[in-house]
């Protein structure tokens, strides 16, 4: 076996609106310019895929599909509308993807200013209106969706990212898209991955602490990003399916742990609509925990 230093490999690119980046050690004669190329090709699939804000995207298409057609889909996509109608039920009903004309009529996402807070549409059950059909690739609506995917996409981003790097023979790596991280082995000298949480403050970027971790993902969920003030209120862009409002739980921000990052991603969506830690009001999987912060 060669005793070669390990090489360590930085790789960044725009992607979801953000940026993603992937730090990985490999023996030094790993290509990793070619490596750079097919994790930007991958992630880029994911976004043409399943970005809201791609009128061409695979979801916009669903969403556009008349009631009742069905709707030949990418593998991927599928995987991610069946995590996400599993989570859904799950969670009951705390994460659910069809909010996404909700989250527009407050003024967020790719969707903003379609519909009014103050007449709000009723609203079919997002599991229930819409069918999968694994088998043959395709979806149909049973009533009017707006699917929206921000709140899992990036996970399934990181976790597809995560994916090429083991096909590519490396274990050590850490792959993030804005807060949603996923790391693999620890590194070469044996550490792990130091990631830093931020304090739930509005406009600042100051880390209230760090978790090491391995072989295992992270999210980050919260009340104060993406978010505006309104009479010294936060109007959060995370919205509490049952109210139809802004959540305004006790929670300013909610990071969970999970095997996967598509997990990690849309449980922490889910308790931040809950506000509490434990959840009381549904049972999340053995395989998860969640750091809470107040604000
Ligand atoms: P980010 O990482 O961009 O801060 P999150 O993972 O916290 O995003 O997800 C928030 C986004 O998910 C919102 O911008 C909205 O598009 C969508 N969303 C809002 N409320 C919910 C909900 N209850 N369930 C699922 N998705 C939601
Ligand atoms: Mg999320």
């Amino acid at each position: 076996m060669s005793t070669d230093p390990m090489m360590r490999i930085a790789l960044n690119g725009a992607t979801m609106g953000t940026r993603y980046s992937v730090v990985a050690y490999a023996r030094p004669a790993f290509d990793a310019q070619t490596l750079g190329q097919k994790l930007h090709a991958a992630i880029s699939e994911v976004d043409a895929v399943m970005s809201n804000w791609k009128p061409d995207s695979d979801i916009n298409r669903l969403n556009r599909a008349a009631v009742g057609e069905w709707v030949e889909l990418p593998p991927g996509l599928l995987s991610v509308l069946r995590a996400a109608l599993a989570i859904e039920a799950q969670s009951c009903g705390a994460f659910d993807i069809g909010v996404g004309a909700t989250v527009g009529a407050w003024g967020f996402g790719p969707y903003a200013g379609a519909g009014s807070v103050h007449s709000p549409v009723p609203r079919p059950v997002t599991r229930q209106a819409l069918e999968l059909d694994q088998v043959r690739g395709r979806a149909r609506k049973h009533a009017p969706l707006c699917l929206d995917l921000s709140g899992i996409a990036k996970g399934f981003g990181v976790d597809r990212l995560a994916e090429m790097l083991r096909s590519a023979g490396l274990s050590s790596w850490l792959v993030s898209i804005d807060g949603e991280v996923r790391a693999g082995a620890p590194k070469p000298d044996g550490t792990r991955w130091a990631i830093g949480i931020e304090q739930p403050v509005v406009g600042r970027r100051d880390l209230s602490g760090v978790i090491e971790i391995a072989d295992m993902a992270i999210a980050t969920s919260g009340t104060y990003r993406h978010c505006r003030e309104e009479r010294g209120r936060i109007v959060s862009h995370t919205i509490d399916p049952a109210s139809g409002c802004p959540v305004e739980g006790k929670l300013a921000s909610v990071t969970v742990l999970a095997p996967t990052c598509m997990e990690a991603d849309a449980w922490a969506t889910a308790i931040l609509v809950e506000g509490r830690w434990p959840a009381s009001g549904f049972v999340t999987p053995t395989e998860i925990d969640a750091l809470v912060l107040t604000g």
